[in-house]
Parts: structure tokens; sequence; C-alpha cells
């Protein structure tokens, strides 16, 4: 099943480099496992499923959009999501109840926390209406969930205090450096970075905080941001996580030497602005947090915190407790998978609440993948020198 998917080729009998084969694309889903329809293994949710290397399911993000108002060289290069590339036509993509439909059986198996992304998710229309019916789901044990987005901030601005009034608690917002030239040649349509830092006060003025900005770093393109960026946000409130730069997709041209390791960032913030390593907040969690220390060198709680989320020198993948629903219903349980299943098709042919809740169950059960931890143990870029290597586009899968 999906485990086996990764073909790990350590030492393959040809002399071609160690490999990890990834070599189907979107359109190819995998049916939900048959044994899931048969009753004798119906499996009844109980709020603690556990997959096979024991982790649970607490995470879900959900991608309501394939589209995107930018064009990141790191996910959607223009050279290829141009005018002629082929966007999911509407009739595919999941309506806003079958989204909740389908993530009230993962609220029954345990995910406490819903991340809606895409593409650009506030380019999906009336999205608030989603919002509002995921804000009115419950954990078995009865609490609301932790609702939160992912979004560029070009919309935000407009939509924030509406997104509020729905029912969404926080948001996390997209901005890869201060400088506009810099900005400009990371979004790669021109937007400016006023715009964004205008989203991010319209959604601090409406109360969806703690705000957190995630800033993907690109070696050569925008490091000479890092320090400028922890400036601006230190003594803020907001949370600034810095990314590394991942081989995500098929599209971007990943090579390992464009990768900044969090190590370096850390490096560079502390010559000017001592930090303090602090404990994770929650099990699970990607960032690892450093707070600013004062001048006696001690943690300094009021001037806020950074994060780095080091998915490429550092694999979290033994607490990975999230799972991914594309645009069209294709469940992925690993950020790297190639192939998701088809839980569109099961909603859409008249299966029963207790039928979809058991396939997700039986899904997530079967669960092995840790792909990051794989990657690390092969030498540099061999996971993106695999000719032909195709994986799922982040702008489709959900970051
Ligand atoms: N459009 C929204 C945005 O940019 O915030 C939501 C979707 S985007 C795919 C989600 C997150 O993934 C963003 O923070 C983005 O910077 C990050 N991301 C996209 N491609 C990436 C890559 N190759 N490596 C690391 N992070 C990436
Ligand atoms: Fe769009 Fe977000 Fe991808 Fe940038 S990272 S192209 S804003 S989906
Ligand atoms: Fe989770 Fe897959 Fe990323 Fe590992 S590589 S942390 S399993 S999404």
């Amino acid at each position: 099943m999906q485990g086996e998917q990764y073909t790990m080729d350590p030492m393959s009998e040809s002399s071609t480099p160690r490999t990890i084969r990834l070599y189907n694309e979107r359109p190819q889903a995998l049916s939900a496992p048959a044994a899931a329809f048969e009753a004798a293994t119906a499996l009844v949710p109980n709020g603690a499923v556990e997959d096979r290397l024991h982790r649970p399911l607490r995470d879900l993000r959900i991608s309501v959009t394939d589209r995107c108002n930018f064009r990141c060289s790191y996910c959607m290069p223009k050279e290829v999501f141009d005018k002629d590339y082929a966007y999911l036509p509407h009739a595919s993509l999941l309506s806003f109840e079958e989204i909740t439909r389908i993530a009230s059986q993962f609220v029954a198996h345990g995910v406490e926390k819903i991340r809606l992304t895409g593409g650009e998710p506030l380019l999906r229309k009336n999205l608030e209406l989603l919002i509002a019916q995921l804000a009115a789901l419950r954990t078995p044990q009865g609490k609301p969930l932790d609702l939160t987005l992912t979004t560029n901030g070009s919309l935000l601005a407009r939509k924030a205090h509406a997104l509020k009034a729905a029912g969404l608690q926080r948001v996390t917002v997209s901005l890869d450096g201060l400088d506009d030239a810099t900005f400009k040649k990371m979004n790669d349509v021109d937007f400016p970075v006023a715009d964004v830092l205008e989203g991010i006060r319209a959604a601090q003025e409406a109360g969806l905080g703690p705000i957190k900005v995630n800033m993907v770093v690109k070696r050569g393109t925008n490091d000479a941001e890092i320090l400028p960026m922890a400036r601006h946000f230190k003594n803020t409130g907001v949370v600034l996580r810095f990314i590394e730069y991942m081989d995500v997709g098929a599209t971007n041209g990943w090579r390992m030497d464009d990768v900044m390791p969090s190590a370096d960032v850390i490096q560079r913030i502390a010559s000017e602005l001592p930090l303090i390593a602090l404990e994770a907040a929650a099990p699970g969690e990607t960032a690892q947090r450093w707070g600013y220390a004062d001048h006696q060198g001690k943690h300094d709680p009021s001037a806020g915190e950074i994060g780095v989320i080091s998915s490429v020198t550092q694999a979290f993948c033994k607490d990975c407790n999230r799972a991914r629903l594309s645009t069209e219903g294709q469940l992925y349980v690993c950020l790297f998978a190639n192939q998701g299943y088809d839980l569109r098709s099961l909603l859409r042919s008249g299966s029963s609440d207790a039928e979809l809740a058991s396939v997700i169950g039986h899904i997530w059960t079967d669960r092995n993948d840790r792909y990051s931890e794989l990657r690390a143990a092969l030498p540099h870029d061999a996971a993106s020198t695999a000719p032909g290597a195709r994986r799922v586009e982040m702008s489709y899968i959900g970051g």
C-alpha cells in the first residue's frame, strides 16, 4: 500500500545512483481498500486511530482550490503553471458539504486541527460558508476544532473580518521577504510586500491570532531577508517561521544547494538577536521554537518567538500526524506521496458515513510513510534527480 510506493533502491544492481522512485502524478488514485467495505472488517472510529508506526491522526489539511494568483518559483513556477495549465474543472472540486462530511469522519478518528489551504484558499468563493460548517464540528470529547488557514495574504485585508465572523480562529500568512524586489522575484506576479503586511495587520485587528508568518528560504534568492524579517516581527506578537525549501512536487527544479539549513538561519539571527531554544508546544509540531534572550541572556517572552521548519535537514516523520485532502477529494497520508485514495467517488457513489469512516480508518492504520527520513539517508540530490520523478504538486495537495 502507500508505504511501498516509495521504492527505496539503495544499491541497485545497475550503476545508477540511489533513488527514490516517485512515478505517479495527480490523476492517479487508489480506490479505497475493498476490505473496508466488508462488515467483518468495519473500523468504527474511537477517536484514537494509529498508523503502523503508532502515530495518531490529529491534523487534517484541506486544499480548497488548486488555483493561485501568485506564481512562487518554488511552488507554481510560471513556465509550468501558465495560461494553458489544466486546472481542475469546478465539478471535480469537493463541495463544502462533501468537505464537511469527510472532515467530520476525520474528527471522529481523532483529528483536532483543520487547516484550509491550497492553492490560494481565499480564491475559493464563499469560503466563509465552509468555515462556518467546519467551526460547528466537535471532537468526541465535545471540543471545538483548532481551525486555521494558510494564505499568501493578498486578499486578507478584504476578508479578515468575515473569516473571523465565520469561526476561523487563526491564520498563517506566507511572506518571503520585506524587500519588494526580492519578494516580487519570489511571487513572480509583481505583488508588493505592503499589501501582505496590510493583510497581516487586518488579521491582527480581526483577532485571527496568534498569527504565524511563513518564510520559505531559498539560498541566494531571499536569504538576505532573514534578519530584516526577524527584526520586523520581533515584539509584534507575530510568530515568524523559516521553512527549508522542500523538494515537494516535480516542477520547481529543486536542488539541495538551494536549501538553507535551519541551523544556518538560527546562526544568522543569533549573531544579532540572541536566541534561546524553547520546548515544543505540542507533540507532532513541525516547527522547532526559539525565543529571544534579554540583556541577561534569559528568555524574554514579551519579545515573541520564531520557529524553524527543517523538513529537509531534520526529518520529523516520527511524530507526523497529518493527513491531506486534495481539492478533488483524494486523501494523501504524506506530503510526498505519489498516490491518493479517492474519497470523492465513495461519497458520490452513496457510501454511508460509517463506510466512509471505516475506509479512512483503514487507510490510516495501514500508513507507514516517512519520506523525509528515508530521503535523509540518501546522498544529496538523489531524491530530485531520478529521471522522470513525478509527485504530487503542493498547490494541489495543500501545503
Ligand atoms: N497559497 C497559500 C500560501 O502560500 O500560504 C497556501 C498554500 S502554500 C502551498 C502553503 C505553504 O507551503 C506556504 O507557506 C508556502 O510558502 C509553502 N511552500 C510551497 N512550496 C514549498 C516548497 N517547495 N518548500 C517549502 N515550502 C513550500
Ligand atoms: Fe500560490 Fe501559495 Fe504556492 Fe505561492 S506558495 S504559488 S502563494 S499556493
Ligand atoms: Fe509526514 Fe511525509 Fe512529511 Fe514525513 S515526509 S513529515 S511522513 S508528510
